[in-house]
């Protein structure tokens, strides 16, 4: 029986052994930490649950996938349902505005809440659609690593509708030609952050995210989001993938150009293969020392990192829901010390989380539990104490007057998460949340492959690989490991 070993027990990590245990290979998870789930985890403080990092949940079907492999019902093991409502919006001046998941209530609600014409509206949300349907069987579900992908019908059609992908333009550039008025061009520019990026820079394509929570919907697990990676361990363990907890990888071991296995706590250990879940920055730093490292992939930018302050909050907000953004009044300024000044601005936008609204149990009665997190430049040595003093005084400024309260007074609980912290727990280079940035329109062909070219049975996975960061892609990620890899 051939044997693979998983580097790594993230999303894409657990979804890779899934995968290639049902392809008939022995599989084990090697974990540094003592937990499974990577960025997607969850902890406690008091009577609260805080789920560790991300919050939005698009496309469950992905993980509704890795049980039908098993001819096992996802029900079973997870359960998740739709939100009706997707997010509030709060500006300074008071405006409100909250998306409605039907996207003609949306239309009709967006419209005149911004006075602007509803075929604005539709018009953009047909073209994120097709932005979509033109490039996620080539750029999303495919390795574009490899010849024959370059000689598909997905392919043609892309190059055909090149105009309408807008390439050539910032995704701020696109969405002030959709609308007139700016708080809705904030609204559709803050899409560039779901992947850690800024809307001044990526690409006009970036707007086909929306897409995804706007016409697939947004989602929330019973338990939580650290659900979505307990339950597949608990899968893979019921399939028989074995996991190791505690276990540092120190090298990947290969002769000849070809795997031989990894070295953990001093020991070799043989494997046919090992897929890399690691973030691939630091693996080749420390896993892959003696390998010719690919220069130009590793100087990518990297995207965003965050700020999280996790708060239990001796009171309920009623204005509040799962999702909420306190906008900054000054998008451009935000990001341009996100990615060049390297330190916060003084008015961020604020995302506060609040998983108690849905999850029972999250929070004693009365009170809620707080994700407050803002987007923040990667870690390249600042003093993180300092800037979390500078920056909680002005998130509290801001959440006070955006709802008229004094929060300061309700905080009885706060952990903090800084860049530095995220990059030490994760292993993420600077602390990143997605891996290299999409801020350059070439940005996705730079992205590591999900193979080695130099390393016989080497594969990457996860957030810094082809297709990128985020539950969903990491999840894509895994499925393009297994296709590339045979039957055992
Ligand atoms: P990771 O989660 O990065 O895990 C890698 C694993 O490898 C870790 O467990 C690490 O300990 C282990 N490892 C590293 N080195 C070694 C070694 N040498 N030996 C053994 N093990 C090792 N995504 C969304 O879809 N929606 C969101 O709302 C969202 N918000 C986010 C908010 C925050 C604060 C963060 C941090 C991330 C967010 N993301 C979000 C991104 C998402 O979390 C990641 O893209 C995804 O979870 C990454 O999964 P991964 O498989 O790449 O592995």
């Amino acid at each position: 029986n051939m044997k693979i070993a998983v580097v790594g027990s993230g999303i894409a990590g657990i979804a890779s052994a899934l995968r290639l245990k049902a392809k008939g290979y022995h599989v084990e998870v090697f974990e540094q930490n003592n937990y499974t789930g990577g960025k997607l985890h969850s902890f406690r403080r008091g009577d609260y649950r805080f789920d560790y990092g991300p919050s939005l949940f698009t496309m469950p079907q992905l993980v509704d996938e890795l049980f039908g492999l098993y001819n096992i019902d996802p029900k079973s093991y997870f359960e998740y349902k739709r939100k009706n409502t997707i997010c509030n919006y709060f500006w300074e001046d008071g405006q409100r505005f909250q998306v409605n998941a039907d996207k003609n209530t949306f239309i009709k609600e967006a419209a005149k809440t911004f006075n602007e014409p509803e075929n604005n509206l539709s018009d953009y949300l047909k073209s994120t659609q097709t932005k979509y349907n033109l490039t996620s069987r080539l750029f999303l579900e495919k390795s574009l690593h490899k010849f024959s992908t370059y000689l598909s019908k997905d392919t043609l059609k892309a190059v055909i509708n090149l105009g309408k992908l807008h390439l050539d333009n910032s995704l701020n550039e696109v969405n002030e030609r959709y609308f007139e008025h700016p708080k809705l061009v904030q609204l559709f520019n803050r899409f560039a952050t779901y992947n850690g990026s800024s809307p001044y820079k990526t690409p006009g394509i970036m707007s086909m995210i929306p897409h995804l929570e706007m016409n697939y919907g947004a989602y929330i697990p019973k338990h939580g989001m650290h659900d979505i990676s307990q339950s597949l361990t608990k899968l893979a363990k019921d399939v028989g993938i074995i996991f190791k907890l505690n276990q540092k990888v120190d090298e990947i071991l290969y002769d000849d150009k070809k795997i031989r296995g990894i070295r953990v706590n001093q020991e070799e250990q043989i494997f046919d293969m090992v897929i890399c879940n690691m973030d691939v920055y630091s693996a080749y730093k420390s896993l892959l020392k003696k390998a010719t490292p690919p220069k130009k992939t590793l100087e990518q930018e990297r995207s965003s990192s965050a700020l999280i302050f996790y708060w239990g909050v001796n009171k309920k907000f009623k204005e509040l829901d799962l999702h909420n953004i306190l906008f900054t009044e000054d998008y451009k300024k935000e990001f341009d010390h996100l990615f060049n000044k390297k330190y916060f601005a003084d008015d961020p936008t604020v995302y506060i989380n609040i998983t108690s609204k849905e999850v029972n149990g999250d929070a004693p009665e009365g009170c809620e539990n707080w994700f407050v997190m803002l987007n923040a430049p990667t870690n390249c040595g600042q003093d993180w104490s300092a800037q979390t003093t500078y920056i909680r005084e002005k998130v509290i400024a801001k959440i006070n007057k955006c709802l008229d309260t004094k929060i300061e007074n309700h905080i009885e609980i706060e952990h903090v998460e800084t860049p530095e912290t995220i990059e030490t727990a994760t292993a993420s280079f600077q602390g990143s949340l997605y891996g290299t940035s999409s801020n350059d329109k070439f940005a996705a062909f730079l992205r590591h492959p999900n193979f080695s070219s130099k390393i016989k049975n080497l594969y990457f996975c996860g957030g810094s690989v082809h297709p990128g960061g985020g539950i969903p892609l990491c999840l894509l990620s895994a499925k393009i490991v297994s296709d590339l890899v045979p039957q055992a």
